[in-house]
C-alpha cells in the first residue's frame, strides 16, 4: 500500500521553495490564544501563476502522548491570475501565506502540509511547549 509518508516531500525551507514554514511561539500557556502563520516561499519565492502555484496549506496539531492528529486550519489559495482574457491576465493572485489563532492544552508538534499544483505534497513541522 502506498502511504502519504512515501509521497510527502520535505527539506530545508531556506533551500527548497516548496517547504511550508511554520511561524509560532516556542512556548505558550495552556489555552493561551497564539498566532500560527504558515507560508510557502519564506526565503525563496514560489511561482504564483495560473500554470504553477500553491493550491493549499493545511495545519495540524499532534499532541504529545496522543494517538491522533488534529486539523487546526485549512487554507485554500484560489486566485492565480485566471481571467476571461486568459491565463495570468486576471486581476488577483492569492499569496500562499495565512495566519490562524489557536489555543492548545498540551505540548506537541505543529505539522503543515502544502500542495503545489505541479510539484505535489510537501511537509514541515515545529514543536511547541505548552505549560
Ligand atoms: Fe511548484
Amino acid at each position: 500500500m502506498k502511504k502519504f509518508a512515501d509521497v510527502l516531500q520535505s527539506g530545508d525551507w531556506k533551500a527548497e521553495k516548496h517547504v511550508p514554514t511554520i511561524l509560532a511561539p516556542e512556548t505558550a500557556k495552556v489555552d493561551q490564544a497564539i498566532e500560527v502563520t504558515v507560508h510557502v516561499g519564506s526565503d525563496i519565492p514560489h511561482p504564483n501563476t495560473t500554470e504553477h502555484h500553491i493550491r493549499w496549506i493545511k495545519l495540524f496539531f499532534h499532541p504529545d502522548n496522543d494517538k491522533f492528529t488534529y486539523e487546526l486550519a485549512d487554507f485554500q489559495f484560489t486566485a492565480h491570475g485566471e481571467a476571461v482574457a486568459g491565463a495570468n491576465a486576471g486581476p488577483a493572485h492569492t499569496e500562499p501565506k495565512a495566519t490562524v489563532v489557536v489555543k492548545l492544552k498540551s505540548s506537541g508538534t505543529l505539522m503543515a502540509m502544502s500542495y503545489c499544483n505541479i510539484h505535489g505534497l510537501w511537509e514541515n513541522s515545529k514543536r511547541i511547549e505548552v505549560q
